[in-house]
């Protein structure tokens, strides 16, 4: 098994998902760019079919397995932005889609996976029970499991999004990323450094459970309880045996920055005024950031915008 990303990795995803993925628009900003005395630039992840980029990175995988890989299906244990990407390409595919849930996960999020085609199995009353099912599903059924961050393929086609960013702004200075597992992170950094190594890479959690970036501080990953956020997409642990993401945000991220709640709301709120886009909460902590407090280390900056996965109540609320 080879397990060490390389630039091909990242190019032969770029190859193989085209056909899946869109390229994203790169929005000039005048409203961010105006307000931060910097050239802001907006990498529009929730203008994938799916709504968030968690797409490259599935259909990476999933297209990377082989035939008779694919002929038995794939499975996953999210309900979030990844179980959608998986089951979305699955059915792109015409290959079988099982995701694991608790019984625990709301009826709205089911139908939405139905929707798409998958397999729904309900088991057990937490994460912990249907992450535990999905892998008795691959020993049981053969089914390769699709994790969410921890995959090289993962991580690679991620990356493809640094290869779009650096296409279009070769000058780009900054990337702002959110950041959770890591994946996101590891791959767009991993790109572009590996070309540019004078690029600044800023990460960027929610106070409350940032196990990224308090893993990065101690040095190990570490697990936390968490708590309710706006930006629910960045919660999660690194995984009992993390191998790749740990190491590789470590090794490029230059800064790791938190934001409150507070900061998340008001990049939601400035999209929807500004931009007419209404974004989620782990996708506008990074816009929140530089209007919050911007001492950024270049001139032309790229915000990752990651998905748009947010229910009504939600927006109905923030209003
Ligand atoms: C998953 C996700 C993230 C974080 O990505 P990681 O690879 O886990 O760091 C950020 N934003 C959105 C919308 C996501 O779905």
């Amino acid at each position: 098994m080879k397990n060490k990303l390389s630039l091909r990795d990242v190019w032969q995803a770029n190859k193989r998902i085209r056909n899946i993925v869109a390229k994203t628009p790169l929005l000039y900003s005048e409203p961010l760019s105006k307000h931060t005395g910097r050239h802001i630039y907006l990498k529009l992840e929730n203008y994938q079919p799916t709504g968030a980029f968690k797409l490259r990175g599935a259909a990476n995988k999933i297209l990377s397995l082989t035939p008779e890989e694919q002929s038995k299906g794939v499975a996953t244990f999210s309900t979030g932005n990844h179980g959608i990407a998986v089951a979305y390409v699955a059915e792109q595919l015409g290959i079988k889609a099982t995701v694991c849930i608790s019984n625990r996960v709301p009826n709205e999020k089911v139908n939405r996976l139905m929707r798409l085609g998958a397999n729904v199995e309900k088991v057990g009353e937490n994460q912990d029970d249907a992450e535990a099912f999905c892998y008795e599903l691959e020993e049981s059924q053969g089914l390769t499991v699709i994790k969410p961050f921890d995959d090289i393929q993962v991580i690679a086609g991620q990356g493809t999004i640094g290869l779009e960013i650096l296409r279009e702004l070769p000058e780009v200075d900054q990337l702002i990323i959110p950041l959770s597992g890591g994946g996101l992170l590891s791959g767009i950094a991993f790109t572009l450094k590996t070309m540019m190594p004078d690029i600044h890479i800023q990460g960027i959690s929610m106070e409350n459970s940032a196990v990224m970036h308090e893993s990065l501080k101690r040095g190990v990953p570490v697990s936390m309880k968490e708590s309710d956020t706006l930006a629910d997409s960045l919660l999660g642990g690194l995984g009992p045996s993390n191998e790749h993401t740990f190491q590789l945000t470590g090794q490029y991220l230059d800064e790791s920055l938190l934001v409150s709640e507070e900061t998340i709301k008001k990049g939601i709120l400035f999209m929807m005024e500004h931009h007419k886009m209404i974004i989620e909460g782990a996708a506008a902590a990074g816009i929140g950031k530089v209007l919050h407090k911007s001492e950024e280390a270049g001139e032309n900056i790229v915000i990752v915008v990651s998905g748009n996965n947010v229910d009504h109540d939600t927006i109905r609320q923030l209003l």
